[in-house]
């Protein structure tokens, strides 16, 4: 393989970087990036706070020259999570933009070095003579279901991704990806920083995101856009009024959405207003990305398209045999094998063992069922989202679907809790439109049944002022008790 960055080597004078005011263009980020490797060469992992700045993108990139592993934090985690991921990764550096805020004392000891947008000695670069097989990044999930697990993931498996991206959405050194993510998980640093560089295009970062900074990214050259359900849901409450920005997302070349289901009447308003579907795609921490609606396919709304090229994917039963199914109805496990996975979790072998099956299987979690053109409709995860009920295996995210197009609702979530008769019973938990005036469970369940068959309906109601989420918008169900 040769180098993650070969835009580097050739260094063509358009910018690379582009966040608020601060652009980088490809021969500044190329020696900024050749000195910071210098200095980090005897390193053996190096930690980077992750701030959406360009300081972050320059030390990744620097330390991925150098071939030294990196662990993004989030700077705005809680003590206890930064004191897991420090104590677990053990980085022997901390990478910081310049004068970053009060450091946490979780970090004390650790030393830091500032990251500066200004080049000095430069080292020769060394990419070419890196082993593929090394890690590039140890990226923690999400702690959407447990605490957070560090990914290893190698050189190998972020080209991988990147390549397979690329085919499938016709991405090229054209493209200007806008999004406003967060840079310490896979989507906003391997998607958003690291997939650009290696097309040899432009990220365009909005530092925080707003639907103005999207309408504005994309009226001035930005092409792609790059975003959480959470953030496609506020551009859909406000493309209604707003003809500019709907005529900004129609005149976009791609809006991806990913991490989390996009939910069907976000799809459907952002459609009505703009011409465009958002096109899905499914990936994890431990396998980057596995599948995606492809940018020359059919628009294939509410699934998350098809195994992206090098990328086995397939439904598995509940004792892991194969379902050959095309039937858009038996709902499976999703397990997925290709050069996309990582390479185990960091300190947790037996984590590690019992997520793969002893044909190199990775067992997602994730539950899907698959139509007759190998499209993939996620159904939940194995774990928060499957609800077993009178004999009936029923998934939440259906429900859901159906309980957010309701007038009254503003977000909604879907559980199962223990019930003597049926097992389980469906429970939903709804943020009213109007908290003073919310609908009625009789109103919900009539609603439900007026869509889907009536074991589906919710039989408990619980209201909230806002579903509990984290960083990237996810719900997290575990809270819901
Ligand atoms: P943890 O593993 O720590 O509990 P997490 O699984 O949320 O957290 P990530 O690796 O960031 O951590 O997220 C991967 C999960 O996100 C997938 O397993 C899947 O459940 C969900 N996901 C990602 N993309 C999509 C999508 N397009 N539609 C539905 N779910 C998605
Ligand atoms: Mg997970």
């Amino acid at each position: 393989m040769s180098s993650l960055f070969p835009a580097l080597d050739n260094a063509p004078a358009k910018s690379a970087l582009h966040f608020g005011d601060q652009i980088l263009d490809y021969p500044t980020l190329r020696s900024v990036a050749l000195t910071l490797a210098g200095a980090l060469r005897d390193q053996s992992r190096v930690a980077v706070w992750a701030t959406p700045t360009p300081h972050t993108a320059v030390g990744v990139v620097a330390a991925l020259l150098a071939g030294v592993p990196v662990v993004p934090l989030n700077p705005k985690s809680g003590a206890r999570e930064l004191a897991h991921v420090v104590n677990d990764s053990e980085p022997s550096l901390l990478l910081t933009p310049p004068g970053a805020a009060e450091l946490p004392p979780e970090l004390a000891g650790l030393p830091v070095l500032e990251v500066a947008l200004d080049a000095g000695a430069e080292e020769p670069p060394a990419a070419s003579a890196i082993d593929p097989e090394q890690p590039a990044l140890v990226v923690y999930t999400s702690g959407t279901t447990g605490p957070p697990k560090g990914a290893l993931i190698s050189r190998r498996a972020v080209a991988a991704t990147l390549d397979a991206l690329a085919d499938a959405w016709g991405w090229t050194e054209r493209d200007v990806v806008v999004h406003g993510l967060p840079l310490f998980h896979v989507h906003g640093l391997v998607l958003g920083v690291l997939g650009p560089l290696r097309r040899g295009g432009t990220v365009r970062h909005l530092g925080r995101f707003s639907p103005d900074g999207v309408r504005q990214a994309l009226t001035s050259g930005g092409t792609v856009l790059f975003g959480v359900p959470t953030m496609y849901h506020r551009l859909a409450e406000a493309v209604d009024g707003d003809r500019a920005l709907a005529d900004a997302l129609a005149g976009a070349r791609l809006l991806v959405s990913g991490s989390a289901p996009l939910p069907l009447p976000d799809h459907e308003r952002l459609w009505q207003a703009t011409g465009r579907r958002v096109v899905e795609r499914y990936g994890m921490t431990e396998t980057l990305m596995n599948t995606s609606v492809r940018a020359d396919g059919p628009p294939a709304t509410g699934t998350v398209g098809v195994a992206l090229p090098g990328v086995e994917v397939r439904l598995v039963d509940d004792a892991g045999r194969p379902l050959d199914v095309g039937d858009g109805e038996t709902v499976g496990e999703i397990q997925v094998r290709g050069p996309n996975l990582f390479s185990g979790y960091l300190n947790r072998p037996e984590a590690t063992a019992e997520a793969f099956d002893a044909g190199g299987w990775f067992r997602t979690g994730d539950m899907a069922t698959r139509d007759s053109t190998g499209g993939y409709r996620i159904v939940g995860r194995r774990s928060t989202d499957l609800i077993k009920s009178g004999g009936y295996k029923i998934g939440a995210g259906e429900i859901e679907n159906v309980l957010l197009a309701h007038p009254g609702v503003a977000e909604a979530a879907v559980t199962a809790a223990p019930d003597p008769d049926l097992g389980e019973r469906v429970v939903a938990w709804v943020v009213p439109r109007d908290p003073a005036d919310p609908p009625t469970l009789e109103e919900l369940s009539d609603h439900v049944v007026g869509q889907l068959a009536a074991h589906k309906r919710p039989r408990e109601v619980r209201f909230l002022a806002a579903l509990p989420r984290n960083d990237l918008g996810k719900v997290l169900k575990r809270e819901l008790v």
